[in-house]
């Protein structure tokens, strides 16, 4: 269940189209922490749908259901609404959330069927006598220019984005190609943990039922908001190289692990105990639209949807 579980009401259809906010928090106002806030602040007080800062996205309700995140009726009923967050602080990380949030709506938009337009791309100011977008309006110049802006990107990037059609998809090593099979969004889960989420195929990591266990080779599935979907990256250094290790929530000391080291035919992505080896070392490289691809150091080939 979503934290803030349908208290505003289950809208029973498809939204109309989005709200995009800037949150108006401080550089402390993560995604980590928007997950405690919500669930220790009266949510009357106001959530949107997702928040979307430096550490990942939060998804906060389901698309299905209601937010109240505009004080307006049609608004808080008919729309999405996502939060650009760390909107008081460094400028940098405020235009990558922002990028972010515009790669998030035009998923949603492909997934809902809502083409950009001034109707259905919205501002909190259209309805609320609000500054906010603030930053977002200090950045493009007005809030005109801001509009025109957030519906040019998102139609941009439609083009894109991906939206799920099947339920599950197999992962293999494959040499870097930078495409969208091989690059993932990394979503905060909380305590931690993430969700790692392909961007070709909306599919997400996941040890196989009853497979948390050596050998055990690894799949992507839609979101099942299970144990099986949760990682821990843990970073390490070697003198002055730096790389990952991914441990399943489902495994402790277990870590992906590439299958012959990625050569000699090993395309397999699977678990093991730690071998201490580069078989389960990863480079996270992020792209331009916020994703990471997952670099194996030995093979240089990169964990890929097929
Ligand atoms: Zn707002």
């Amino acid at each position: 269940m979503s934290i803030c579980g349908g208290v505003a009401g289950r809208r029973g259809r498809n939204p109309v189209g989005i709200f995009i906010h800037n949150d108006a928090g401080s550089p402390n106002a993560n995604a980590a922490f928007y997950r405690s806030w919500l669930q220790t602040h009266p949510l009357e007080n106001g959530f949107a749908h997702y928040y979307v800062a430096a550490d990942g996205i939060l998804q906060a309700e389901d698309d299905a259901n209601c937010a109240w995140h505009c004080g307006n009726l049609d608004g808080n009923l008919n729309y999405l609404s996502i939060e650009v967050c760390q909107s008081m602080g460094d400028i940098n990380i405020f235009k990558d959330n922002e990028e972010k949030v515009l790669a998030l709506a035009a998923q949603k938009c492909k997934q809902f069927g809502i083409t950009p337009s001034n109707s259905t791309i919205r501002l909190h100011r259209e309805v609320f006598a609000t500054s906010c977008p603030h930053r977002s309006v200090e950045v493009h110049g007005g809030a005109a220019a801001t509009k025109a802006y957030f519906i040019n990107r998102i139609s941009e990037l439609m083009i894109g984005a991906a939206i799920s059609t099947q339920s599950s998809s197999r992962v293999e090593m494959r040499d870097q190609t930078g495409t969208d099979n091989q690059r993932f969004y990394i979503e905060d889960a909380g305590n931690d943990y993430v969700r790692l989420k392909n961007k070709k195929t909306g599919l997400y990591l996941n040890v196989p039922a009853g497979e948390a266990k050596n050998d055990a080779v690894l799949q992507l599935y839609e979101k099942n908001n299970t144990d099986a979907q949760l990682w821990k990256i843990i970073y390490k250094s070697h003198g002055h190289a730096q790389y990952t290790l991914l441990e399943p929530k489902l495994a402790p000391g277990k870590y992906v692990s590439v299958e012959n080291n990625g050569i000699n035919g090993g395309v397999k992505v699977k678990l093991w105990d730690d071998l201490k080896s580069s078989k389960q070392k990863f480079w996270t490289k992020q792209a331009d639209d916020g994703s990471y691809v997952f670099v194996h150091v030995y093979s240089l080939k990169a964990i890929t949807a097929v």
